[in-house]
């Protein structure tokens, strides 16, 4: 079966191109959609410095700058699917994502991961953009886990899941795809988002989360099953997690994040139809980004 793995990320956690491609092929990974992520330094925590290149070499252009992306794509065309997301709040953010679009061949808005409300009306403008390119915007939400100023590097992103509805109502031609922990911490109907940035192992699904619920009701939804967020998700709850896959099967992404093999073993492992692994193996990333 074809695979495509729709979020990662060039040199980090030690990969090189040869590295990365050769973890492509190890793991039965035809493609992969190659994300930047672009922030201020003040943004992220230190402890990236020992994960990514960008922020080890002070660069400029955010944690994981789009100059590498290119760089991968140009030296293996065929295996990498271009994405930009510039930070919304740069006075150019709208002729960057034209000029990733139209020079460099950017198929998607994302990584946007940034220290900011999404529904901010910069990022609604930006996001409008990527809708009318036929740009799928990648976003990483997680909730503020700031009790005290004793700690002001702790990280949040993006505001809350009731941003993210404002988003996906204020926007209805972009398609989005939700990512990262204070996403999906949402497919479940319960409190551990208040407190928790993982669900704690094996803490059963709830339903009437509302994960389930803005998939229901925003046609313009889709998840990005990437990182430890995503594969816990289901792992959480594999009973849950069959029937929410084939329940949305036509708007699950397989995705990492990273270069292990966790998410084909839990996917695997859930007795789905053949038919459903094909969409979210590959098919919904295909739909997605019109080559
Ligand atoms: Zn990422």
């Amino acid at each position: 079966m074809k695979i495509i793995d729709a979020h990662n990320h060039p040199d980090c956690h030690g990969h090189d191109l040869d590295k990365f491609l050769a973890n492509m092929e190890r793991y039965g990974i035809d493609q992969t959609w190659l994300l930047n992520w672009e922030c201020q330094e003040n943004e992220y925590d230190f402890h990236y410095k020992n994960v990514l290149a960008g922020p080890v070499l002070g660069s400029p252009a955010g944690p994981v700058p789009f100059s590498r992306c290119i760089s991968y794509k140009e030296r293996a065309p065929e295996k990498f699917v271009l994405g930009y997301c510039p930070d919304p709040r740069l006075p150019d953010a709208c002729a960057r994502l034209k000029a990733a679009h139209d020079i460099y061949g950017a198929k998607v808005c994302g990584e946007l991961k940034c220290r900011m409300m999404y529904d901010n009306p910069d990022a609604l403008r930006l996001f409008r953009l990527a809708g009318e390119l036929g740009m799928p915007v990648t976003f990483h939400l997680q909730y503020d886990r700031q009790r005290t100023c004793d700690d002001p590097r702790q990280e949040w992103w993006g505001g809350t899941i009731d941003t993210i509805e404002r988003v996906l109502r204020a926007c209805p031609d972009t398609l989005f795809l939700g990512h990262a922990p204070g996403f999906w911490i949402h497919i479940s109907n319960d409190a551990l988002w208040r407190d928790h940035t993982y669900p704690p192992e094996n803490v059963k699904v709830v339903s009437g989360g509302r994960v389930p619920e803005l998939l229901r009701k925003y046609p313009n939804l889709y998840g990005d099953l990437s990182a430890g967020s995503g594969c816990q998700a289901l792992k959480r709850d594999p009973e849950f997690a069959k029937g929410f896959l084939t329940e949305f099967q036509d708007r699950v992404l397989y995705a990492r994040d990273f270069f292990d093999h966790q998410h084909q073993e839990v996917i695997n492992s859930l007795d789905l139809a053949t038919g459903v692994l094909e969409k979210i193996y590959h098919a919904n990333a295909e739909k997605l980004i019109k080559e």
